[in-house]
């Protein structure tokens, strides 16, 4: 099959979403180009050889079999329910289908005013296109569910926000763009109007089938749940352990495909902190790190509730089979979680019995305020005897309290079952040496900004490779100075 543009959500009709050309700009300039993501995605042609693709990456004409539109979502921010969100600053050309028949949505984020700006003028400034550049790439090669980066691009056009920033646009591409606030738009706001259409679309595109054949008819509904259920789990178990802070995990930024969206106000921790929040918006910490969890299973419910009608015709078997599917999450999470935690710490796995020496690991790392990467990195090199051989003892001091909780760790994964060799080896492969810290994304904007972008080229590639130890990496794996921290983040958008 040769890859290529299909339009499937557009043909939903016009209750899902708007007909909406980019709105063009005076001097577009290439920043960024994933050449891989293109590649993979059987892209070809690239904005720096073949002008026309850089004027649509643009928004200032469209590429051929195109057919833009803005989607239109509601949701729950901050816990208030929001009647109609939308597509405010963000056309989708269509979905692009590759050679082996996979489906990306290819998003032109920033690309001007839509039927759902609310006021807003519908653009970016660099500053957050290239935040989700960085971090939308080191998460997807951390190997964490996420949308991606194709392109970013300047426009040659100021935007107005605290100051006067430099404009740009991001190509976002992703499994597709349909929320749980997308559900909530039919479901709540719109009084259950299509919303069976829209959920035998997204089963369609989201869900093994197989799941579907297995179920009583009738309950595409609750295949959806189930399947959401098991992605938000395991997708929030993953930012737990990489120390990922989200940031603004409302229903609209919870994509029903599981992966992550929004890199507004994201940040990962650097020191260990177990209250970590960063948003500058959240102010009761209602985004914080432990939260998360916590937060994927209240959205998990609102889904839930939107879905009741559709589950069964009986309101109280309907009720009963959702909050099944609803009270799964938990284990599902947990399980998740252990898993993860036992392969970062060595352990064949982890249980009730383990739970002293994993919390006595947190507490020393939060109290002496310790990198929460760079000491899992060191539980890895000391595992693997490659502690003399690696970067980290210039990069992390180990307090004697470590030192000596290590030897109760090295105890316990003396009794190890199973390969033992294998386990000790993958620790390499889920405790990163480069994380997209806040310093470095920083410095990233502010080159950006500045017209620079050799060095954001540099850091991209370093992030390509997380897992492995490179020449340099005094540079690029070091916790920052006191002077560097970036304790606070804000939205920008
Ligand atoms: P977010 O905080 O990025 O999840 O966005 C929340 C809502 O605000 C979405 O409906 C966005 O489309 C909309 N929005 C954010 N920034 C802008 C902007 N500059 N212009 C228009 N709409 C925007
Ligand atoms: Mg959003």
């Amino acid at each position: 099959m040769t890859p290529g543009f299909d339009h499937s959500y557009a043909g939903l009709g016009s209750a899902f979403s708007t007909a909406q050309a980019p709105d063009p700009v005076s001097a577009p300039q290439l920043l960024l180009w994933n050449a891989l993501l293109a590649e993979a995605l059987g892209w070809s042609g690239t904005p720096d050889t073949h002008p026309e693709q850089l004027q649509a990456l643009a928004g200032n004409q469209p590429l051929p079999d195109t057919q833009p539109i803005a989607t239109v979502y509601a949701g729950h921010q901050f816990g208030q329910y929001n009647p109609q969100l939308g597509d405010g600053r963000a056309t989708l050309l269509g979905e692009w289908v590759t050679a082996s028949g996979d489906r990306f949505d290819i998003q032109l984020k920033g690309a001007g005013p839509t039927a759902y700006s609310r006021g807003g003028d519908g653009r970016s400034p660099i500053g957050p296109v290239i935040r989700e550049y960085v971090v939308s790439e080191a998460m997807h090669a951390l190997g964490v569910p996420t949308t991606r980066a194709l392109a970013a691009v300047a426009t040659g056009e100021p935007v107005i926000r605290n100051r006067i920033e430099p404009g740009a646009i991001l190509t976002r591409v992703a499994s597709s763009h349909l929320r749980v606030g997308t559900v909530q738009y039919f479901a709540m706001t719109r009084g259950g109007d299509d919303v069976a259409e829209l959920v035998d679309y997204v089963v369609a595109r989201h869900c093994d089938p197989a799941k579907l054949n297995e179920t009583p008819a009738g309950s595409a509904a609750a295949v959806l749940l189930d399947s959401v259920c098991e992605r938000f789990a395991k997708l929030v178990a993953h930012w737990q352990v990489l120390g990922f802070v989200h940031g603004v995990l409302n229903t609209d930024n919870a994509l029903l495909c599981g992966e992550t969206i929004d890199y507004g106000p994201c940040a990962f921790m650097d020191h260990f902190d177990p209250q970590a929040c960063f948003s500058s918006i959240d102010r009761q910490g209602r985004y914080a790190w432990p939260n998360q969890p916590g937060i994927m299973h209240w959205n998990l419910a609102v889904l839930a509730e939107c879905l009741l009608p559709l589950i069964a015709a009986d309101t109280e078997i309907a009720q009963q089979t959702a909050q099944e599917i609803v009270d799964r999450y938990p284990a599902r999470f947990h399980a998740h979680h252990q898993h993860w935690l036992a392969a970062k710490l060595g352990l064949d796995e982890v249980t009730a019995n383990d739970g002293t020496l994993v919390q006595g690991f947190h507490d020393i790392l939060a109290a002496d305020q310790l990198d929460f990467t760079l000491a899992f990195r060191w539980l890895t090199e000391v595992a693997n005897d490659n502690l003399p051989h690696s970067p980290l003892p210039e990069l992390f001091s180990v307090p004697d309290a470590l030192n000596d909780w290590a030897t109760g760790w090295q105890a316990r994964r003396s009794a190890n079952q199973g390969d033992t060799h294998a386990i000790t080896a993958a620790m390499n492969q889920v405790n990163p040496v480069v994380i997209p810290r806040n310093h470095l994304v920083q410095r990233a904007i502010d080159q950006a900004e500045a017209g620079e972008i050799k060095w954001i080229e540099t850091l991209l590639e370093r992030g390509q490779s997380p897992f492995q130890w490179h020449s340099g990496d005094l540079e690029w794996a070091r916790a920052p100075e006191p002077g560097e921290r970036v304790t606070r983040t804000f939205c920008g958008t």
